[in-house]
Order: C-alpha cells, then structure tokens, then sequence
C-alpha cells in the first residue's frame, strides 16, 4: 500500500512593534533580563490591559496579503494554564472570534505552483522565556518578552511533502517580511513553527490520528524532523499499530523527535471571554486602508520582473527575494541598464559582494548609480568584467 502525509502548519510571528501588545513596555530582543516588565504583562491584580493599535494594523496586513477574510468584530479570550513563564496563568488570545478567516497562501511545490488554506489569523500575547543555561542545577526566567505580540496563522492541512513544507514556509516569511509586520527571524524566535502531521493511504479522504511537531528553529529542521516522524508513523500502521495523538519535541543536535506530553485538548484550557478587554471593532475603512497601504507583494513582483523584464524565472526568483534586491535591481533599469545585464550582475558580483561583507542591498556602499556606471564601462569595453569585479571588492 502506498501512504501519503497529511501536514497542517500553525506559525507564530512576533510583530514588528516598539511596544508590547497591551501595555507600554517596549519589545524587545537581547536586553537584560526582566528589564521590560510591568505589572500588566505579569498580570497583577488590578491592572489592565490596553491593546496596541500598532499591532492590529499588521496583523490585518499580513492577513489581507494572504487574502483572508477579515472580521470587522474579533474578540478576545484567556487561554489558562501554568507554566513558570506565564505568571498571569493565562495567555490573552483570540479563539471563537479571529481577526480573520480563510485566506491562502500560494507557493512553488515539487509538483509546480500550489496553495495551502490558511484556516484562521488571530492575534495573542506571547509568554515570558525560561533560561535553562542561567543557573546550575535550576532555570531562571525572563520576562521581558510577556505579553509581546503575536499573529498566529493555522493552515488546513494541504501539504503532503516534507520538502512542500519548507518552499511554503519561505514563501510566507517572505511576504510577511516584504510587508514589513515581523522579523522572521527564527533564531530570535520572531517565527516560531509547529507542525502536525498525519499518515494515511493514499486515496483516502479520511484524517489519520497526528502528532505536533515542537521546537524546530530552522525550515531545514521542520523538513527533517516530518520526515521522520512520517516514517515512524507509517511504519506503527504496517505493523497493525495506532498513532497516538501527542506532541513531540525536535531535538536538532540529535536530529530526533522526543516525547513531550499527550496532546490536550481546548477544553482543557477553559477558554473564556477576556474580561478587560472590549471586542476589537475594525472599520470597513480601516480595512480598506490597510489593503491600499500593503505593498507589492513577491509573487506579484516575481511575475512583473519575468513579464515585463523578460527575466528567467530563476532570475526573478533570486531578485526579489528581498525588497532591497528587487529595488536595487529596478533603480539599476531605470538609469538604462539592460535589465537581463542588470539581474546578471545582481545576483552575481553584487550578491557575493554582499555575502562577502555580511550587507544588503540597502546597505551596501557601492550604490545603483555607481554599479550602473561600472556596468556601462564593462559593456562598452573599457573595463573588463573580471577587472570590475576586483574594483567592486575593493
Ligand atoms: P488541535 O485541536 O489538535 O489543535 P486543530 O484542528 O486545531 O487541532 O488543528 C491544528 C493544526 O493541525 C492545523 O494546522 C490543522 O491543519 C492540522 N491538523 C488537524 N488535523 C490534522 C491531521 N489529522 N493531520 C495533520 N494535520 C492536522
Ligand atoms: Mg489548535
């Protein structure tokens, strides 16, 4: 019998906001330790919640950019439970009412172009951070990134390949990052993934029992670890077993999974209405706005640079990988360069030039006009093209 895996993906986004998600404590990555606390984001008695407008707006982008529908009334809802990080002992958060619904998300499968529904968008506050390598023999914890904001994006369960996973979750990094609503930056934490996956045989319509895979911190690691996890699954069914629904920790030095706990359910966290909080009331003009002030997006870019440049796919692929790329290649058009001699350059000299000095296209010294001119010199034969890649690394 031939097995197919059915994968759902929920991904965590900090938002890019000076401040936290419902008070004035400022976000932020590295400083000291329980530097930016208040007594809202550890939930003392008596104090109250203010939400971040800030935050609301990006959230809505990133939805709007993946086409979801949006809800003019979200509410809010206290996740309970315990754990060391989350003094209050519940979590603000959205639940019967997200920000927004059914959207998409389009990306390049194995299989060529495919999409996955993104089920909901909500946003939450995020827990504090325990600190295992502090102090021997116990944990130290840190505050400072309670209450921060979050978007959450669930998909439906679309994927069926490992390698799928990581192409859709480059696409999605890379719109939200084109928009500007987060980081995405793992290492940080700014984007955290959690993947359930189950098995099934293949025609069946049906959902197998799943596992969630935990503490991933890389899109290479996501790959790996469903991919074992799909074998160790498969091979429990072929030998007339059943997959028991928990969640499962990756560990990347070992490069295998470890049992966390059997999974809850919602139940268990008596999900209920926030009491401090209204409904979160959006404007149809507000919604409106937020669609008109998104920018281009990187497929949207991607097609415009093969269409109208008449660039190889691979071309415009690797050119608007990131905003700066795909502007300093256009402001290099724009003063008459050729564009396929401009993307030549781009992603060639220019890009190891960049790797070399750990910058980016907007950082980079050697700017679009001066590239321009060194380009003009090679294609009219004054200067040779290697003697101009010397002349760029100087
Ligand atoms: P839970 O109640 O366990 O959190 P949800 O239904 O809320 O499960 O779904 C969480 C995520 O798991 C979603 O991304 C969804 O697409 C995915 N998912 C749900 N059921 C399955 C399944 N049987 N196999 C793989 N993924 C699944
Ligand atoms: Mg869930």
């Amino acid at each position: 019998m031939n097995w197919e895996a059915v994968i759902g993906v929920e991904i965590h986004l900090r938002l890019k906001t000076e401040h936290k998600l419902f008070c004035r404590d400022r976000a932020v990555f590295g400083a000291v330790p329980n530097t930016h606390v208040c007594p809202v984001c550890i939930g003392l008695p008596g104090a109250l919640p203010v939400l971040n407008p800030h935050a609301v707006e990006l959230a809505l982008q990133t939805a709007l950019a993946f086409g979801c529908s949006v809800h003019l009334e979200s509410a809010w809802a206290r996740k309970s439970y315990f754990y060391p990080d989350l003094p209050k002992g519940y979590q603000i958060t959205q639940f019967e009412k997200p920000i927004a619904t059914e959207g998409r998300v389009t990306f390049s499968s194995l299989e060529g172009e495919a999409s996955v529904r993104i089920r909901r968008v909500h946003i939450e506050e995020d827990a504090g951070k325990l600190l295992h390598d502090k102090a021997s023999g116990a944990s130290a914890i840190d505050l400072n990134r309670a209450g921060t904001a979050l978007v959450e994006i669930v998909t439906e369960p679309d994927l069926r390949m490992p390698e799928d996973v990581r192409s859709f979750l480059g696409e999605l990094k890379q719109t939200v990052e084109y928009i500007g609503a987060s980081d995405c930056n793992m290492e940080e934490g700014n984007l955290r993934v959690d993947a359930n996956v189950s098995v099934r045989p293949v025609g069946s319509t049906e959902l197998g029992n799943k596992t969630e895979i935990k503490n991933v911190n890389s899109f290479s690691g996501v790959e790996k670890a469903l991919s074992i996890e799909i074998k160790r699954q498969i091979s429990i069914i072929k030998d007339g077993g059943l997959v028991s629904q928990k969640t499962l920790l990756w560990d990347d030095h070992r490069s295998e999974l470890r049992e966390m706990r059997s999974k809850e359910e919602s139940d268990d966290y008596r999900y209920f209405p926030e009491p401090d909080l209204y409904p979160l009331l959006l404007s149809q003009k507000q919604v409106v706005a937020a669609l008109n002030s998104l920018p281009e997006l990187p497929r949207d870019r991607r097609y415009r640079f093969k269409k109208t440049y008449k660039l190889k796919h691979y071309d415009a692929e690797v050119l608007t990988q990131t905003t700066a790329n795909a502007d300093y290649f256009e402001d290099l058009v724009e003063i008459n360069v050729d564009p396929k001699v401009a993307a030549k350059w781009v992603t060639g000299p220019l890009q190891a030039l960049m790797n070399q000095r750990g910058e980016d296209a907007q950082s980079i010294p050697v700017r679009p006009e001066t590239m321009g001119e060194l380009i003009g010199l090679v294609e009219v034969g004054v200067v040779s093209e290697s003697a101009a890649k010397t002349v760029l690394v100087i």
